[in-house]
């Protein structure tokens, strides 16, 4: 299938490395431009290098950008220039009790997660609307459905994003411009591959014996029954930005190995 993204530019932020990294490795392969973020140059550089190895003829640049500081967006919103597809994918969670959770770790999981997307929509969707086709994913998680306890702050800023992105898809009426989100489950991205291989060094069993009891007893509604792989969450984030996936907008769209129950 080709996804026509050959002259699309797309800016994904937090992407040197995860999900992020593979949305913008799966956009270089269809031809699109990509323009990777984190929060250090040589980070960026690295992943700027590494994108080039695995797919040579990769139209990539970097822009630097913490999105815990207003001030540091702000310049990046100056420097990001038009882009035709924004990936809302940067996010920080912790897993922590309700309790636990102080009011800076609210405030820093809301700016992260929730305001990155704001501001930086803000910043693109009127070009957009002007030149009548445009593509805003949000990464929002099965958490927001889910809502595990240990997890309720970073939940709530994923459910947050989805009524966010709802409600700008509602904005685009009569437009060829979509807003969408979408909602991995658990994604073997090196946060989750550091998770298995301390947690396999602490219990003393294999990190595929940590993998397999973490869906056996704490993840039980997967009918995956395993991590996803970033690229499989790529896959569906490309293509729902891809001309092709015009007739879908205000959509909510999960890529969660079936652990959110229920027939939609
Ligand atoms: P990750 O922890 O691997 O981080 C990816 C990137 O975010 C890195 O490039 C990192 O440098 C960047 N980053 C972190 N904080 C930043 C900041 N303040 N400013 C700029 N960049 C920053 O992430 P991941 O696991 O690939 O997750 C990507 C998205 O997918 C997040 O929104 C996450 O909530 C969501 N998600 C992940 C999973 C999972 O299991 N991995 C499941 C559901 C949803």
């Amino acid at each position: 299938m080709n996804l026509k993204l050959e002259n699309k530019k797309a800016f994904i932020s937090g992407s040197t490395s995860g999900i992020g990294f593979a949305i913008a490795k799966t956009f270089a392969q269809e031809g699109a431009e990509v323009i990777l973020n984190g929060r250090k140059e040589s980070t960026i550089e690295a992943a700027i290098n590494k994108l080039k190895s695995e797919v040579p003829d990769a139209k990539v640049s970097g822009l630097t950008a913490d999105f815990s500081s207003a001030e540091s967006v702000e310049k990046l919103l100056n420097d990001i220039g038009q882009i035709d597809i924004l990936i809302n994918n940067v996010g920080i969670f912790a897993s922590q009790q309700f309790a636990d959770t102080t009011d800076e770790d609210w405030q820093r999981m809301f700016e992260v997660n929730v305001m990155s997307g704001v501001r930086l929509s803000r910043k693109v969707l009127p070009n957009m609307l002007e030149k009548n086709w445009g593509r805003i994913i949000f990464i929002s998680s099965e958490c927001a459905m889910l809502v595990p306890e240990d997890l309720i702050a970073y939940s709530a800023t994923k459910a947050m994003i989805q009524a966010i992105s709802r409600g700008l898809a509602q904005t685009t009426k009569g437009t060829a411009v979509t807003v969408n989100a979408v909602l991995p489950g658990s994604t073997l991205s090196q946060g989750a591959e550091r998770f298995l291989k301390g947690a396999a060094e602490q219990q003393g069993i294999t990190e595929k014996e940590v993998a397999d009891n973490f869906f056996k007893d704490v993840r039980t509604t997967s009918l995956l029954q395993r991590f996803a792989t970033t690229e499989e969450v790529a896959n569906t984030v490309v293509y729902l930005s891809s001309p092709l996936a015009a007739a879908t907008n205000g959509a909510a769209i999960r890529v969660d190995g079936g652990s959110v129950p229920g027939i939609i």
